[in-house]
Parts: C-alpha cells; sequence; structure tokens
C-alpha cells in the first residue's frame, strides 16, 4: 500500500444521502465493506495516494451523491 496523500484526502460519505447502492463498494474495496443492511462503512483515515483515483471514481459513481473526497473532516453532530 502506498504512502498517505500529502493533501490528506480522505473518503467520506454523507449517510443522509446514501441509499445503500454499494457500488462504492463493488470499486473502493481496500476503503469500503457494508453493513448487514448493505450500507457502506468507510475507512476515514487519510487515502494512500494510490487510491486517490479509485476514490474519486467511486464518488463519481455513487447515484445521489453522497460520497465526496475531501481533506476537511466533517464535522459529528
Ligand atoms: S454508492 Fe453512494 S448511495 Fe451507494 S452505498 Fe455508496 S455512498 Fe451509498
Amino acid at each position: 500500500m502506498s504512502a498517505p496523500n500529502p493533501e490528506g484526502l480522505r473518503l467520506q460519505v454523507d449517510m443522509i444521502k446514501c441509499v445503500g447502492h454499494a457500488s462504492c463498494f463493488e470499486l473502493l474495496p481496500e476503503r469500503v465493506s457494508l453493513d448487514e443492511w448493505g450500507y457502506p462503512i468507510i475507512e476515514t483515515d487519510p487515502l494512500p495516494s494510490g487510491l486517490v483515483s479509485h476514490a474519486r471514481r467511486a464518488v463519481a459513481a455513487c447515484p445521489t451523491l453522497a460520497l465526496r473526497v475531501d481533506g476537511k473532516v466533517a464535522r459529528k453532530r
């Protein structure tokens, strides 16, 4: 596995928008697993440099725009 990307980019999900379509799991199994209902469990540590482009592909494929690659960590409410 490659070193973390220098910008600290992370894959993040907005669970309000997510419908459990699971294409993110199919495209990025290195960082996404599924819970028992088929919703994604996302590793939120900074992405390895070698996975940033794969993560961006998963973001583009999400049908509800629930995923993003961002250096900022979403605040939990
Ligand atoms: S592809 Fe999008 S909608 Fe589908 S499980 Fe992943 S985050 Fe949720």
